[in-house]
This record gives C-alpha cells, sequence and structure tokens, in this order.
C-alpha cells in the first residue's frame, strides 16, 4: 500500500494524465477476447492488484508482490494524502447518491479536503455533461466507479480532454466504503476467499465469477 501510495503520489506530481487500474482475475479474462480493454489495459501507466487471484498469479510468475492493493483500501489513505497535499478529488459513478454520501464522509474526515462528486452514467450520450463537470472541477486525483470495463474505457475516452493528472477505476469501492456492500471479514481475504463471501452476499455475481475457475487453470498451466 505504501508503495502504491508512493507511485499515484509520483503520477499526481508528474502532470498529464495517468490511468491507475485496480485488476482482477475479471480483468485478466475479459481482456484475453476484448481487444478494446486489453488495449486500454496494456496503456494504463499503474496496474495495482485487486485481490488475492493476481497476487497469487503475479507471484506463481517469479513477481514479488507483498500483496494486494484494493481500490476500496487506497481511497482511504489516498483522500487522507490529498488531504495534505491540497490535492482536489473527484468521485464519479455509482448509483444516484452513493458518491454524495462518501464525499461528505471524507470531508468531515479530512476537513479541508475539497471532494466533488457527480453519479453521471458511462454512456457516451453521458459524456458531456460529465466531461463539463469534472473538468469545471480541476481534480488532481479522479475515482471512477462505473464497473469495469467501462470505467476504464470513460477514462481512456477522457483522457485527451480531462487532462486529470491520476484517473483510477474503482469498481464498487463507493458502494463499500459507505456500507451499502458489506465486505468479507478480514480473516477470509487474509485466506484469498473473499470470492466465496461475494458469491454468498451477491449472488447475481456468479455469471462473472464463472471465468474463475478458467482463470485458475490458466495461471497454474502458466498461459
Ligand atoms: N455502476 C455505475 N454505472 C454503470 C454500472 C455500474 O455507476 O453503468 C456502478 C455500480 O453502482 C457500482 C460500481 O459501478 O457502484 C461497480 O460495480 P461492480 O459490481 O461492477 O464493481 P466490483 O464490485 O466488481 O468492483
Amino acid at each position: 500500500m505504501a508503495t502504491a501510495l508512493k507511485r499515484v503520489e509520483d503520477l499526481v506530481e508528474a502532470g498529464g494524465t495517468h490511468l491507475v487500474a485496480t485488476v482482477n482475475p475479471e480483468f485478466v479474462m475479459r481482456a484475453r477476447s476484448d481487444r478494446e480493454f486489453a488495449r486500454v489495459l496494456e496503456s494504463a501507466d499503474l496496474c495495482l492488484p485487486d485481490g488475492s487471484g493476481v497476487v497469487w498469479a503475479a507471484r506463481r510468475q517469479g513477481c514479488a508482490m507483498p500483496g494486494p492493493v484494493t481500490g476500496v483500501d487506497l481511497i482511504p489513505p489516498l483522500a487522507a494524502l490529498c488531504a495534505t497535499r491540497g490535492w482536489r478529488v473527484f468521485l464519479l459513478g455509482a448509483a444516484p447518491g452513493v458518491a454524495a454520501e462518501l464525499a461528505s464522509r471524507l470531508a468531515a474526515e479530512h476537513p479541508g479536503l475539497s471532494v466533488a462528486h457527480h453519479a453521471g452514467s458511462a454512456e457516451p450520450s453521458a459524456d458531456e455533461e460529465t466531461m463539463a463537470l469534472v473538468a469545471a472541477r480541476r481534480p488532481h486525483v479522479l475515482l471512477v466507479a462505473f464497473g469495469a470495463p467501462k470505467q476504464e474505457l470513460w477514462i481512456d475516452r477522457a483522457r485527451a480532454r480531462l487532462r486529470v493528472p491520476v484517473a483510477i477505476g474503482v469498481g464498487g469501492a463507493f458502494d463499500y466504503l459507505t456500507g451499502r456492500v458489506p465486505r468479507a471479514p478480514e480473516w477470509m481475504r487474509r485466506a484469498g476467499m473473499e470470492w466465496a463471501f461475494r458469491l454468498v452476499r451477491q449472488p447475481w455475481r456468479a455469471g462473472r465469477m464463472a471465468v474463475l475457475p478458467a482463470y485458475a487453470y490458466r495461471v497454474i498451466r502458466g498461459q
């Protein structure tokens, strides 16, 4: 986490526009068949391991990876960093009211933190309005919660126009941080069993999670 925060800090300081992706096994499997998503992920300036499945695969391939850095775990220390550095934050996405609630919480926790929000939509027809709202606030860090791959494709579309130093796709992080969706207990996360908790609490995810056995098979086979 400390390394990830330092990398994000360096990217903000560098200016320009950077994409940060929080990659999980569903991303990896989708990118195998979705060329556009694969292109956008390859263009990311930083890919964080969103969960133990990616850490496991990386280690099997000889990459020393100390542990996962999920979007939901990154946001609180990142908000603290932004407060310290005087950097503006923008929360985009999730259901109406969710980003607004998280923005109020973060502002209450970090007096002086500039944090804007907009639920918006990942539909290209909403781009004009959303990009104008974001551009008006000139955030240093933009957190986009449209779910993958929509959020990464949205950041890719917006990149040239917005000039936001760091845009991060954070999936369902706003829902977790506002308590709308429960997180697996710490011991389950450490044991790499968060997927089982999610399957029980959010059974509609079963379709998306069906790729996990194929992912594990390919990791073991080194494919
Ligand atoms: N979401 C959204 N617009 C969409 C689809 C999803 O704002 O068109 C939001 C949804 O409300 C949720 C977040 O995207 O807050 C991510 O959902 P998902 O379950 O895909 O994320 P994960 O839990 O896999 O990170």
